[in-house]
């Protein structure tokens, strides 16, 4: 069942593409020996029985009546990709796009927390943009990170997504460099979180009735609110990232967290564990054109 959630005069909608990947704990955090008696080893965390950490691959809409933004990417499908959870994907992205009933050309902004393989791909299918008159929001220390020796050497591991679904995009003239906190459309702001990659961001949503923080690739399992101090494999600056984590979970105390991998419904509150955000929580297909009639 496919749920979104209600900020009043605002909609977050998770587009996802895969909401069971299961990793290896130590794969994603080296030396990470999960503890079986903590809440982060229970469902939806953690899979018992393939001893695995479980994790959302997942992107979101911010709709309101007269804006529409999309906040990252995933995967994309039938991209060419070396992990194999990655490679040649069915289209389960834009499908779930289509079934909110808008259409690609309605899309006003497309924001790019950072510029990771599971982040950016849907915004392009064969090397050509997907939403047409959307500029695609990126801090430029990101895309220069990437563009340069050291990011091209950590892409190997994946293959090179920035040809074929970055670079497309700054062609076609809509790749726009912004700052990391700049304000994107009306009800939208990035917060600058630098450390998983050097031009990491997250981004605050502020509706009539709630706000929430889009805390992308800042912590990614529920183990890091046990352990902000755990970075993973994958983060450019390990050290950093644990900086931001803690000033998140410390700074945001109270505030609404959803963090891009965690399992749905993935948007919650630090206390003790991690309360899932029943408050918030609408479950059924989001429709933008009825939501927008009865709003
Ligand atoms: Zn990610």
């Amino acid at each position: 069942m496919p749920h979104w959630f209600d900020l009043g005069d605002v909609a977050v909608v998770p587009l996802i593409e895969d909401d069971r990947l299961l990793i290896e704990p130590g794969e994603f955090f080296p030396g990470l020996e999960p503890d079986l008696a903590d809440w982060y080893t229970r469902e939806p965390w953690f899979d018992r029985a393939a001893g695995k950490l479980v994790f959302a691959i997942q992107s979101f809409l911010v709709c309101s009546a007269d804006e529409v933004l999309v906040v990252d990417a995933c995967v994309g499908a039938g991209k060419d990709r070396r992990r194999a959870e990655f490679d040649q994907l069915p289209d389960r992205w834009m499908r779930q796009f289509l079934a909110t009933g808008l259409r690609p050309a309605e899309v006003d902004a497309v924001v790019f927390t950072h510029l990771h393989a599971d982040h950016v791909g849907a915004a392009t299918v064969r090397r050509e943009p997907v939403f047409p008159h959307a500029p695609h929001l990126v801090v430029e220390e990101e895309f220069r990170y990437w563009s340069s020796e050291a990011g091209a050497a950590a892409m190997r591991r994946t293959g090179d997504y920035l040809a074929d679904s970055v670079l497309p995009i700054e062609q076609a003239g809509q790749l726009s460099f912004v700052a990391p906190d700049a304000a994107v459309g009306k009800h939208a702001e990035l917060v600058p979180a630098a450390g998983h990659t050097p031009g990491n961001v997250c981004v605050r949503v502020r509706g009539s009735a709630g706000t929430l923080l889009l805390a992308g690739d800042t912590m990614h399992h529920g183990v890091q609110i046990r352990h902000p101090e755990l970075s993973t494999r994958y983060c450019v600056d390990p050290g950093k990232a644990a900086e931001v984590r803690s000033r998140i979970l410390e700074g945001e105390r109270g505030s609404v967290l959803l963090p891009t991998h965690f399992p749905a419904p993935s948007a919650g509150r630090v206390r003790g564990g991690f309360e899932f955000a029943a408050d918030l929580i609408q479950t059924g297909q989001f429709r933008w054109r009825e939501w927008r009639r009865a709003s």
